[in-house]
């Protein structure tokens, strides 16, 4: 994994107080969850999605939108799978993959 998504999930911990963020939940994070699930499926969707949007992506801005905050979500082992977002919710994972790239445009040195 690169540095900087390592470093980037690390953050994420923290943010969280290190806390599973599933509703009602506090045992302590383990895992990441990712909303848009971080596999092929998930990459293809947010390629494409912005494709249709006019923007052409790089692997590298597909890794900034996926391990995007609003994407990512400490959890326990048993909870990862209660935050993604499921593939026929299409509208769902339109409206954030919009929302991320909002986010994106107003804050481009948070990445970094
Ligand atoms: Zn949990």
């Amino acid at each position: 994994m690169k540095q900087d998504i390592q470093d980037r999930i690390l953050k994420r911990h923290a943010q969280c107080n290190y806390t599973c963020q599933y509703p009602g939940c506090e045992k302590p994070s383990t895992e990441i969850a990712h909303v848009i699930s971080k596999g092929k499926y998930g990459r293809m969707r947010i390629k494409n999605y912005c494709f249709s949007k006019g923007l052409k992506l790089t692997s590298s801005d597909i890794d900034r939108i996926m391990h995007h905050d609003l994407n990512t979500y400490p959890t326990c082992k048993q909870h990862n799978d209660y935050m993604n977002l499921h593939i026929s919710q299409d509208a769902k994972v339109e409206s954030l993959i919009d929302e991320i790239l909002d986010d994106i445009d107003k804050n481009v040195k948070s990445w970094k």
